[in-house]
């Protein structure tokens, strides 16, 4: 006796489009990281540019769309059925610099976590990025942090850049050069110093810019102007961590990028 064959269940998703890439004639694979389901690719049918089809416009990163995925689990790539595209970033879209934030932002999604691998916390962090790199109400490398620290957490990592883990001394007194515990995701005071674990330098001033953007109250955020030394410093310094932590993401190609946007070579 054969058994009937299952139809894939039509379901609705709020995602993230990654990447899309062309497939055949007329078709793309395109990798969506949902709210609910995490990454996941799916093929969409006649959906290449000068087609016209619903999802034509819609289906490039790093829009924010409302997608029906026939989903089958036995399917690596699952079949995409409407798309309503809830957010197109304009605004970031038209920048390169701002792009390369954006691609920034896809980049860690994608390579944080592995299809199916769901996590509410990442997507919401990400979508916050993006609103607010479109918003443009902080400067971007703050906007970037605050992404950076959220992966950290949402991956299950801690980082609490206040008591010293050392001495129990809360905040830990910091002066110009200070030790970040990749261990303990800690900051100790300037003339402590750790028994054990693997620690870099940090100077004071991103000591001083992780404190205020992991605290959520601080009123002076969207005034925040770092200087060049701790754009370059902080981004370079929680990509570290969570790669300490997290190795598979590995070096971030679209950081490289995006710091070559920001100071042209002459
Ligand atoms: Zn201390």
């Amino acid at each position: 006796m054969t058994q009937a064959r299952k139809p894939a269940t039509p379901v609705k998703e709020e995602a993230l489009i990654i990447r899309s890439i062309r497939h055949g004639e007329s078709s793309r694979i395109v990798t969506l990281f949902g709210g609910t389901r995490g990454k996941f690719a799916v093929i969409a049918k006649g959906a290449r540019r000068g087609s016209v089809t619903a999802t034509g416009g819609s289906i490039g990163p790093p829009h924010r769309v409302e997608v029906v995925v026939h989903f089958k689990p036995s399917r690596s790539v699952q079949t995409l059925g409407q798309v309503t595209l809830l957010d197109a970033y304009p605004r970031v879209k038209q920048d390169l610099t701002l792009t390369g934030y954006a691609a920034v932002v896809l980049e860690l999604l994608n390579r944080a976590f592995t299809d199916g691998e769901a996590n509410p916390d990442a997507f919401k962090a990400a979508t916050g990025a993006l609103h607010d790199l479109e918003q443009g109400s902080y400067h971007p490398r703050v906007v970037l942090w605050r992404l950076q620290v959220a992966m950290i957490k949402a991956t299950g990592f801690a980082l609490d850049p206040y008591p010293c883990p050392v001495c129990g001394q809360e905040p830990a007194v910091i002066g110009r050069s200070n030790l970040l515990l990749l261990d303990r995701g800690a900051i100790c005071c300037k003339d402590c110093r750790p028994s054990r674990g693997t620690s870099i330098p940090l100077s004071g001033e991103s000591v001083s810019l992780l404190r205020r953007i992991t605290n959520d109250g601080d009123p002076g955020l969207d005034r925040l102007k770092p200087s060049r030394m701790a754009i370059s410093e902080l981004t370079r310094t929680l990509e570290r961590f969570l790669r300490y932590h997290h190795p598979g993401i590995g070096k971030l190609p679209a950081l490289g990028m995006l710091d070559s946007l920001e100071t042209p070579q002459l």
